[in-house]
């Protein structure tokens, strides 16, 4: 199983309009939403969930009022600001408390546990393509680097059990923690970037973090022919650190209408469905000699 994880530091160049139009030209895939902050795939490819799971990622305090003897070690104890006395006893500010036991490790009374939090759940869906997985992050929920690392994996394991070539991840916007969770494991980078200057700064610090975990990455510039003389210099920049531009797709203001109508690029416009066409044939040998 090979995987391919369509990064972009930025929002809005199109990242997941170009990920999701790849799909078609894909034999046997399986999709990975790692968007786990607002998943879009899973409506594009109208996925219907087949299994959902919970995902615990953190833990909270919780005082045994019964047990408490109100000293208010546990208030003094937490750099958080989470314990608050209420008539005489100790109580949690779930919302502000980080999870971290040192009031379990003062109390005196062993009257505080520790309790697990649901901060999100993930589902295997299948659509018309293959299996999906994807998540939600619950309110508040936070570790989403973990719930993207559990979508990963259950999407390399869906890979496995139903002999499935590809795994091809749409990795949330940004540079952060679930980016980084989204990269591990995967085979080649596409990078979707806008000759925009932010656009240009993100995509090198996104290349840094490829360049760091020794994962091969490819670029396609999106929107290109908006700034023709900042893509040519974007593209000798991209030369000279050896990252090859794989495509060059013009601003077309079809991409973020179909993306709202729940359609897919290469399936409702036929320029988009060569111009995909011919980025997937040239991915598909890269993905098979970077594995
Ligand atoms: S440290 Fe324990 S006994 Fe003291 S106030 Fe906190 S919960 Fe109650
Ligand atoms: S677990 Fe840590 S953050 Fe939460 S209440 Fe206890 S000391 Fe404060």
């Amino acid at each position: 199983v090979r995987t391919l994880v369509v990064v972009s530091g930025k929002g809005g160049a199109g990242k997941t309009s170009l990920a999701s139009g790849l799909i078609p030209f894909i034999a046997r895939p399986v999709m990975a939403d790692a968007d786990v902050d607002g998943s879009n795939l899973s409506l594009l490819l109208e996925a219907e969930t087949v299994h959902t799971e919970t995902f615990v990622g953190g833990q909270v305090a919780r005082v045994r009022s019964a047990d408490c003897a109100g000293c208010l070690d546990c208030m003094a104890a937490c750099r958080f600001g989470a314990v608050r006395a209420d008539d005489g006893v100790a109580s949690i500010d779930t919302l502000s408390c980080e999870g971290c036991g040192v009031c379990r490790q003062v109390c005196p009374a062993d009257a505080i546990e520790m309790q697990q939090v649901e901060s999100g759940r993930w589902f295997v869906s299948k659509t018309r393509f293959g299996p999906m997985v994807h998540a939600r992050l619950g309110p508040g929920g936070e570790n989403s680097g973990a719930l993207v690392e559990r979508v990963r994996r259950a999407a390399a394991e869906a890979a496995v059990e139903d002999r499935r070539d590809v795994v091809l991840v749409d990795a949330p916007a940004g540079l952060g923690c679930p980016v980084i969770s989204s990269l591990t494991g995967a085979d080649l980078a596409l990078a979707v970037t806008e000759p925009t200057p932010s656009g240009e700064s993100d995509l090198f610090r996104l290349l840094d973090l490829t360049y760091h975990f020794r994962l091969p990455t490819v670029v396609a510039i999106n929107k290109a022919d908006l700034a023709p003389e900042r893509t040519t210099a974007l593209e000798a920049r991209l030369d000279a650190v050896d990252v090859p531009v794989v495509a060059r797709f013009p601003y077309d203001t079809s991409v973020s209408r179909l993306l709202s109508e729940g359609k897919l690029l290469s399936e409702e416009s036929p320029s988009w469905y060569e111009r995909l066409e011919r980025l997937w044939r040239s991915l598909e040998p890269l993905i098979v000699s970077a594995a």
